[in-house]
């Protein structure tokens, strides 16, 4: 029989382990976790802070107990693995309640130790009294026994992250003034910077004081005011720091397992290290982006859930590759979804693939069924091929359908060619005979066919400096709440009627509110014989941002 050790009994430690169990009734499983707990849920952490989880021991998925029973394992809590003889195969564990360490042999190893948060030496960070991060059950347990107890008015959050923003909300929720300080322009880093600002907007609506730009000089006053690069002050009870993860990896690095440049242990598509019989699965590897090939660190849950098993299966000698992470995610920022799959602008610019986008506005569900909202859809592809990078989503509801639903294509290796051929279901109350994905794989094969052409919001600044024309095809009413200042507004209805006022030796430039009537008017513009383009997503998407 083999004995297979696990590091880490938490997200991809547990289910590495329910896996090997269900695959074999008789190897040895033994699970190491440092911490108390174990399979706890820690993306339900933030909804308890802010009272919406409102038993404890709902986030206790799993116990020593009840793990134990189920699986047949050997559950060891307070046990932190401190050493790997990778000769003898052995590692070293410390009982971090007597401090005892001893040995434990092993045929396969599988380290799941997680990520844990950056924590950068800022002046008084030591002695701010209030300051948390969060992680685990212990941290959680400490932020809300000092909420309760202590009533905190006034919080910062150090980094608009996913962590950074739900705990923002919940912090909120509690009755705290909020104010978020972001180091980069755009909270939410896999977001580009037009689909990030619906949510800066949002944030404000909801009376949260985000400040973007400026980083945390220092913490004063035992941490009840941080002071910023730019120099702001803002007084505080408490401070939450999320400005990141690094993964855990000093196990791996005293093995000479090998590490990538970030520090993520590196892996092959069987999730093996350069030592056979150790695995890594987890917030703590590095791996493959599925997009665009190279390597990165995505910490995430599905990851975590997805190679545990597959690790499992591998040990086993049944081979299930890792074929890379897209990093689709989604989160809850106060009235807003905001989801994304894929890669980003930003990312795709860094690693230098050339790509196309479009952005549309439908309706979460049909518009005369009550209760339908607004969808800001940004779909990122190749012009040529209609490979789809990766699409973006904000809006109140229908937010992870559509994301979804372009992940599956995107792993299905569909194109936006593809997407209007999705046939999806639809009643009014859910969404329209046309569903959003279908909207922009229509706008996106426009493209790819080359039907038209369309600019993008942050090229209308250049081309107005160069003199270029823009036409607003909106109504008066329309133009009236706003518009791009040079523009002529020749609503669409009497664009037929009105060509004689363009000229034909120069690009015309359309927007509409959505994009949806500028596309129409290129159309007409275009087999008229004018050269036109549309803005892409419209003043809609425009404003956002200028
Ligand atoms: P973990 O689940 O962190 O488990 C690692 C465990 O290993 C830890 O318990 C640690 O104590 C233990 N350990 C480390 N070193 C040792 C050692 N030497 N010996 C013994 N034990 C050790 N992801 C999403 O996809 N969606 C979400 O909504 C989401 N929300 C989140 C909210 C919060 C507040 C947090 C903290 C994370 C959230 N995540 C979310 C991320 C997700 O929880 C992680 O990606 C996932 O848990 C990673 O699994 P893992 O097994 O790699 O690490």
């Amino acid at each position: 029989t083999k004995k297979i050790v696990i590091v880490g009994g938490v997200a991809g430690g547990s289910t590495a382990a329910a896996r090997l169990r269900r695959l074999d009734e008789k190897s040895e499983i033994v699970l190491f976790e440092k911490g108390e707990y174990i399979s706890f849920a820690n993306c339900g952490l933030p909804y308890y802070i802010g009272g919406t989880i409102k038993e404890r021991d709902a986030l206790l998925v799993q116990t020593v107990e009840s793990m134990s029973t189920r699986y047949n394992l050997d559950i060891r809590n307070f046990s932190e693995v401190v050493g790997i003889n990778r000769e003898n195969q052995t590692i070293q564990v410390k009982n971090v309640q007597t401090g005892e360490v001893y040995e434990e042999t092993y045929d396969e190893l599988i380290l799941s130790p997680g990520a844990r948060p950056v924590v950068p030496p800022i002046p008084g960070i030591n002695d701010a009294k209030a300051l948390f991060t969060l992680r685990n059950i212990p941290d959680t347990d400490r932020i809300k026994s000092y909420i309760d107890n202590e009533s905190p008015k006034r919080a910062v959050v150090v980094g608009g992250g996913f962590i950074g923003l739900e705990m923002a909300e919940n912090l909120h929720e509690r009755g705290m003034e909020v104010t978020i300080v972001e180091m980069s322009n755009q909270v939410l880093a896999p977001l580009d910077i037009e689909t990030a600002s619906i949510i800066h907007k949002h944030l404000e609506e909801k009376g949260v004081n985000l400040i973007l730009g400026d980083g945390v000089k220092a913490f004063e006053n035992n941490g009840t005011k941080v002071i910023t690069n730019e120099g702001k002050e803002i007084e505080t009870d408490m401070i939450l720091l999320s400005i990141g993860v690094r993964p855990e990896n000093e196990l791996a690095q005293k093995a000479n397992l090998n590490l990538g440049e970030r520090g993520g242990i590196q892996v092959n598509e069987y999730l093996q290290t350069n030592d056979p019989h150790i695995y890594a699965i987890g917030d703590a590897i590095e791996i493959k982006d599925y997009v665009n090939g190279n390597p990165t660190m995505v910490p995430l849950a599905w990851p975590a859930n997805r190679q545990g098993r597959a690790v499992a299966d591998n040990i086993y000698g049944k081979k299930v590759s890792y074929k890379g992470t897209m990093g689709t995610s989604i989160a809850k920022v106060f009235d807003y979804n905001v989801a994304t799959t894929g890669n980003n602008e930003k990312t795709l610019k860094r690693v230098g693939i050339d790509y196309e986008v479009i952005h549309v506005h439908p309706a979460s569900h049909a518009g005369y069924y009550p209760g339908a909202s607004p969808i800001a859809l940004k779909v990122i592809f190749n012009k040529e091929t209609g490979k789809i990078y990766g699409a973006q989503a904000v809006g109140m509801d229908g937010i992870d359908k559509r994301i979804d639903v372009i992940a599956t294509a995107i792993k299905g290796g569909l194109t936006v060619l593809d997407l209007p051929d999705l046939e999806l279901a639809y009643a009014p109350p859910f969404s329209s005979a046309k569903d959003p994905v279908n909207m922009a794989g229509y706008a996106a094969t426009n493209i790819v066919e080359g039907t038209t052409e369309t600019v993008q919001w942050h090229e209308i600044d250049e081309i107005v400096a160069n003199g270029g024309i823009l036409v607003d095809v909106r109504n008066p009413d329309e133009v009236a709440k706003g518009h791009i200042k040079e523009a002529k507004n020749i609503p669409l209805d009497q664009l037929r009627n009105r060509l004689e006022e363009l000229p034909k030796d120069q690009t015309i430039h359309v927007n509409c509110q959505v994009g949806l009537r500028g596309y129409v008017a290129t159309r007409i513009l275009q087999e008229n014989g004018f050269k036109a383009k549309n803005l892409d997503g419209g003043w809609k998407t425009y404003q956002v941002v200028n």
